[in-house]
């Protein structure tokens, strides 16, 4: 009988692949067939491990010892010292040693963490994402056996409704009231879309579950799909996401192949089917309505709302549309209740988040922590402080869309109701840390830019909004703006906000604001001193 003694995972994101990780996992295998070691080891590719300092990694169970970057020629010393020899080569092992050379993630169970806490993200880089088997081995598709067998569809949105869970693509909105709508609309035909067209700057989070763990989006999407009365499903995923929409492809083969999708789910009658529709690279298509127009074959342009995809989404039907991390949350609400989601989290934002963070920081990376940690601990704990010699300046939270968060802000707990009261947003996940030397002036025209560049120009306020704003920001940049030049910026930013058609436009605006409130010092020396605090930007001086 084979008794397995020890675990090796090789880290398979896109980084690890570009740097030669099939030939390390291919190395591994003849090295542990060459030592004997087949039957006492087992080996596999796993999904991305949320470091992405020293790819590809492996880490080797149980004592969840990190080595990377690993390469080919490296690979016979390492089975020879740590499978055959029971030795750590520590010449081999990763730079994290304030975690003793172990993952993050398993230091905090041990204690010698802050509580990182991972339920979206509990399997990624566990398991191999390619195999059903292994998904199921940890539980996977027991919540929609559970859906299917022992709830009704209104149950099934009772508990999501308790769960309190909000939707994580940035708006907060309450997911169980948004299934609750498309559950209330009549119509023969409904859809359920899961939006994985994650284009702001900086987020990678929905990236890592769809690699890591893409059953758990078609298990998700299921039981969604049993709950509103739809039986069919589009993940509308980004197209630089190969590897994503590869492994999703294969997880949908694989789940129809064991009745887990496809006609009569469980011997239930249910029936759901999943379809993969790749983006082309629009901003734009994040917004519901421009993907929903994408995936009928339409330019991607949003639609004017009312109505709303629940009750007028795809094809002119009942559409739920759900963000990937928000779905993800769906299975373990089920399998461990409301009220167990309720401990995590604050009283109004239960749950996790998962942050990609960036910048100015010792470790860069992504962590899934409970809703209400602060910017001062993620920065403190979790990234390692600032880079030496550094000091923190602000934080750009969400992509380019975003709020600008001062340091005044930093002690603030990261929830939807604590930003909102704070009159900042938490976006979707991603953490853009900058020091003292960053300039805000810099900082609010590159943001703008982008948004000149990905405006669809279907309404005049954010068409023209972002243009002008734009202009003015480069004005300031050459020093060539005048003070009632900062009026007109905060009037831009209002009126995008106010009359834009879609999110775009509507928070276009938000980051330049945010700097103006926070900033105003820096900004007006660019204007009245013609001196850039930073000395980032080349003020010509007029004569
Ligand atoms: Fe297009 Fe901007 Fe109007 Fe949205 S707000 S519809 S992106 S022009």
């Amino acid at each position: 009988m084979k008794t397995v003694r020890a675990m090796v995972l090789v880290s398979s994101d896109p980084q690890s692949l570009l740097n030669g990780a099939e030939q390390v996992y291919q190395q591994l295998q003849s090295e542990i067939a060459a030592f004997g070691l087949e039957d006492e080891v087992s080996l596999k590719m796993v999904g991305d491990i949320g470091r992405h300092d020293a790819v590809p990694m492996v880490i080797i169970y149980p004592e969840a010892v990190i080595y990377g970057p690993v390469k080919p020629e490296d690979v016979h010393h390492l089975v020879e010292e740590h499978l055959y020899k029971g030795r750590v080569a520590a010449e081999l092992q990763a730079p994290v040693r304030e975690l003793s050379g172990r993952i993050a993630w398993l230091s905090a169970r041990k204690g010698t963490l802050p509580a990182e806490k991972r339920v979206v993200l509990r399997r990624a880089g566990i398991i191999d994402p390619t195999s059903i088997e292994e998904y199921i081995i940890h539980d996977g598709y027991s919540a929609l056996g559970t859906v299917l067998g022992e709830m009704q569809p209104s149950q099934v949105i009772d508990v999501v409704k308790k769960s309190g869970l909000r939707g994580r693509g940035g708006a907060g909105f309450p997911t169980g009231t948004k299934w609750g709508f498309v559950a209330g609309t009549k119509s023969e035909k409904k859809y359920v879309v899961c939006n994985a067209d994650e284009s702001e700057p900086g987020t990678f989070k929905d990236r890592l579950i769809l690699e890591g763990d893409p059953h758990s989006i078609l298990e998700a999407m299921a039981i969604a799909g049993y709950s509103v009365g739809a039986d069919e499903g589009f993940i509308y995923v980004r197209g630089e996401y190969t590897l994503a929409q590869e492994r999703l492809h294969h997880a949908i083969t694989q789940a129809e192949e064991m009745g887990f999708l496809g006609e009569n789910i469980f011997g239930t009658g249910f029936n759901f089917k999943i379809h993969i529709h790749s983006g082309a690279g629009a901003y734009i298509c994040g917004e519901e309505t421009a993907l929903i127009e994408s995936i009928e074959g339409k330019p991607g342009l949003p639609r004017s709302r009312p109505p709303f995809p629940t009750t007028h989404g795809l094809w002119g039907k009942p559409t739920l549309v759900n963000n990937v991390e928000t779905l993800a949350n769906v299975p373990p609400i089920i399998q461990y209740g409301p009220e167990w989601y309720g401990t995590l989290g604050t009283p109004s934002s239960p749950g996790t988040k998962v942050y990609t963070i960036m910048g100015h920081v010792n470790k860069t990376g992504v962590i899934e922590v409970p809703m209400g940690i602060t910017l001062r601990e993620v920065i403190a704990i979790y990234a390692g402080g600032m880079k030496p010699g550094s000091s923190f300046k602000l934080a750009q939270t969400g992509g380019s869309s975003g709020s600008v968060i001062p340091a005044s802000l930093q002690d603030t707990p990261m929830d939807f109701d604590a930003y909102s009261r704070a009159g900042v947003s938490l976006g979707s996940g991603a953490l853009l840390i900058c020091d003292e030397d960053t300039c805000v002036v810099d900082l609010g025209r590159v943001l703008i830019n982008f948004f000149r560049n990905e405006s669809c120009g279907k309404c005049s306020p954010c068409r023209i909004g972002t243009q002008r704003s734009y202009e003015i920001m480069e004005s300031i940049a050459n020093g060539n703006a005048k003070l009632e030049d900062l009026q007109t910026l905060i009037n831009l930013a209002d009126s995008m906000n106010e009359v834009s058609n879609c999110g775009l436009g509507q928070t276009a605006g938000t980051p330049i604001r945010d700097i103006l409130k926070y900033f105003r010092a820096e900004v007006e020396a660019h204007i009245r001193l013609h001196v850039c605090p930073t000395g980032v930007c080349e003020i010509k001086i007029p004569v």
